[in-house]
């Protein structure tokens, strides 16, 4: 066999899945799947045609009644096996992780944890799905909630993490008792059909959770099918609005989480030290392609000359190379295409006058073809230039001084996007005001990155979240669940006639 026909016979054909089984592409389409890090095409994914989609959404549908009836406990003891399985199978998802997304093995299994996390907060499900119950609200009437699930859910995930945003919506959604179908990023999709394929395993009936692949028609599939009754999106900041738009507009509840530009505040009296490892590993780790990831520093008064100082020769001792690879610090972007476009931003950058203190165009990784680009730092950024405005979802890092906390505050507001934030300080004042003061979803002292555990809720302000919920913790019950409010009454056996007036306590 010649070396072409040996690179050729290691491209893996993936598959829809749907009712319980793997379900090859009947469209006759295929998108190509790379490795990042060799730069050349690792797998090749179906793409789904509209009955493909309908028939994925008419299996969520078929599983609904028995599933949204199945008890509360009974959903949880699956989630059980299900983690046992994910710990099984954890280098497994990892690799898997890896190979479609570059980021290294040792990142990737970071994911898997906190999505095992997610199925493990989601085992609590019989508590989190109790409600509250008011004895006597009035004279031999009671009053309670019920927290009841919607139907057929769909999910809308993006590249960066292949395991652990799935996790967010169809483990959420199937412990409310919802069924569901995933719609995995088109460049990352291998490790969503392992999940399904495990979910089975666990012993969850088949329906439950579906996957089909491809890009905005499948989306618009979704959106357009009368039996999805809501969506869960993460994804950029146009195509999170344009999902929330188009199926908010038919009346169905719908989240969707958009992009990030995330700032870490540093304060002349912060340990700077710390405040260098925190902008080193958030700006630079998964390659900046993380939306927790920092984008801009923010030096607060006369820390700036010494915080820059402090990061270039970290900047260039970044260690990049192939995510399987032992030592290393970062990986390659996602593609050719997404390198061009983060090249073009330092261009931008650079002739917008900002001072490119560490140029990282042009880095290479010997004998490797992979999507590399070297880390970036920028001294001297204004708020008016592209790469302070706009997400790059790369290894570059801005920096903007400022003369106060004030100012400071005053900047990270004033941003269209709202993900996260972090402030360094030794001051706790200054850091209770930051915390108040600020208008972002998610905040940290001292920390970078501040991703919040599964027992909490996840998701930003401002132009990075469309909806009223966040994501994962109690926010995804809420989400994923009818609100409901029962009052009863059991009459005496004598009538005492309509009564006209709202109910009052006697
Ligand atoms: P993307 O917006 O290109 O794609 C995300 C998903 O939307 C994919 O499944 C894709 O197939 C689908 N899609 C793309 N274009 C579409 C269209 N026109 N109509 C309907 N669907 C469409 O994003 P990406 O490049 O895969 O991921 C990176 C982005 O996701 C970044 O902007 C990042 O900030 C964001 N993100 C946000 C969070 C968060 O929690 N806020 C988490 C991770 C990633």
């Amino acid at each position: 066999m010649s070396e072409a026909d040996q690179g050729a016979a290691r491209v893996r054909e993936l598959s829809h899945f749907i009712d319980g089984r793997r379900a090859a592409g009947t469209s006759g389409q295929f998108a190509d799947v790379y490795d990042p890090a060799l730069g050349r095409i690792s797998a090749r994914v179906p793409v789904a045609s509209t009955t493909e989609v309908a028939a994925a959404v008419a299996a969520a549908k078929a599983a609904f009644p028995a599933w949204s009836e199945t008890a509360p406990l009974t959903r949880a003891r699956l989630m059980f096996k299900f983690k046992e399985l994910l710990d099984a199978h954890s280098d497994e998802l990892a690799e898997l992780i890896t190979l479609d997304h570059g980021k290294l093995f040792s990142d990737a299994k970071g994911e898997v944890v906190r999505g095992i996390e997610i199925v493990e907060f989601a085992c609590g499900i019989p508590t989190l799905l109790k409600t509250e119950f008011t004895d006597q609200i009035s004279g031999g009437i009671d009053n309670w909630n019920l927290r009841q699930p919607l139907g057929v859910a769909a999910g809308v995930t993006p590249f960066n993490f292949p395991m652990v945003v799935p996790c967010w919506m169809f483990v959420m959604a199937a412990a409310c008792g919802n069924t569901f179908i995933l719609k995995p990023s088109e460049r990352t999709p291998s490790a969503s059909i392992r999940l399904a394929e495990l979910f089975i395993e666990a012993g969850f009936p088949k329906g439950v959770f579906n996957v089909v692949h491809g890009s905005k028609p499948v989306v618009d599939a979704l959106i357009d099918n009368p039996d999805v009754v809501a969506m869960s999106v993460v994804a950029s900041t146009p195509v999170a609005e344009y999902i929330y738009g188009e199926f908010s507009k038919r009346g169905k509840r719908v989240q969707a989480l958009g992009s990030a530009k995330n700032h870490l505040v540093v304060m002349p009296d912060a340990d700077l030290d710390q405040a260098v490892d925190a902008l080193i590993n958030s700006s630079y780790g998964s390659a900046g392609e993380r939306c927790m990831a920092t984008s801009v520093a923010v030096a607060v008064g006369r820390i700036g000359d010494e915080l820059v100082e402090r990061l270039v020769p970290r900047v260039h001792a970044l260690r990049i190379g192939g995510g399987m690879e032992p030592d290393l610090d970062m990986g390659p972007l996602i593609s050719a295409a997404h390198r061009t476009k983060v090249l073009g931003y330092i261009d931008a950058g650079v002739k917008a006058g900002a001072k490119l203190v560490v140029d990282g165009r042009g880095h290479a990784v010997a004998g490797r073809d992979g999507f590399f680009l070297g880390g970036s730092l920028f001294d001297d950024v204004k708020p008016d230039m592209s790469i302070y405005r706009e997400e790059i979802f790369g290894p570059v890092l801005s920096v903007v001084r400022v003369p106060d906390l004030a100012s400071a505050i005053a900047l990270v507001n004033a941003h269209e996007l709202g993900n996260c934030v972090s402030l360094f300080t030794s001051d706790g004042n200054a850091a209770r005001s930051f915390s108040r003061q600020i208008h972002i979803g998610m905040v940290g002292i001292n920390i970078p990155s501040p991703v919040p555990p599964a027992w909490h809720s996840f998701g930003g302000w401002k132009r990075s979240l469309f909806g009223d919920h966040h994501a994962y913790g109690e926010e995804a019950v809420r989400f994923y669940t009818h609100y409901k409010s029962v009052m009863q009454r059991w009459p005496a056996s004598t009538s005492k006639g309509a009564e006209f007036t709202m109910t009052q306590p006697k």
